[in-house]
């Protein structure tokens, strides 16, 4: 999954996300990737999240969703991130995933887990600069 979060010049934020699925998918598995509040989730007073991982594990639990509402509570993209995905690995430990979080004022973070690091891309308002971050993941 290819997952975004953006802020425009009004302050509008969007999410989004976009993907080949799963390995060995059924027909007709729709996944966690276009379900609003587990792919995605954008709130203009607050912000975004995005997620990726294991699909028919992590729509139980809208990650996207619940990192919006971490931050709407104060929280840290990050510490929202990782709220979000211990949530999930609380209840599935062998659960591979990503949470992104970006705040409406342009502070990003994130969270991943059952995989040794997770890479994502930060640009900058004008799209002439941007910045590879490797985090570190629970696994
Ligand atoms: N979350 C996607 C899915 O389960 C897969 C992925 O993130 O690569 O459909």
């Amino acid at each position: 999954t290819i997952g975004i979060v953006a802020i425009d010049n009004y302050a509008n934020v969007a999410a989004g996300t976009s993907t080949n699925g799963a390995k060995f998918k059924i027909p007709g598995r729709i996944g966690d990737s276009p379900i609003p509040g587990s792919g995605a989730y954008a709130d203009n007073s607050v912000g975004g999240a995005a997620a990726t991982g294991d699909g028919d594990i992590m729509l139980r639990f809208l990650p996207s969703f619940l990192a919006v509402e971490e931050m709407r509570r104060g929280a840290m993209p990050e510490e929202a991130a990782r709220v979000a995905v211990n949530r999930i690995a609380d209840h599935y430990p062998d659960f591979m995933g990503a949470v992104i979080a970006l705040t409406k004022d342009g502070k990003h973070g994130a969270a991943c887990h059952g995989i040794p690091t997770f890479p994502y891309i930060v640009q900058d308002n004008n799209r002439e600069t941007y910045e590879i971050i490797t985090i570190k993941c629970n696994h």
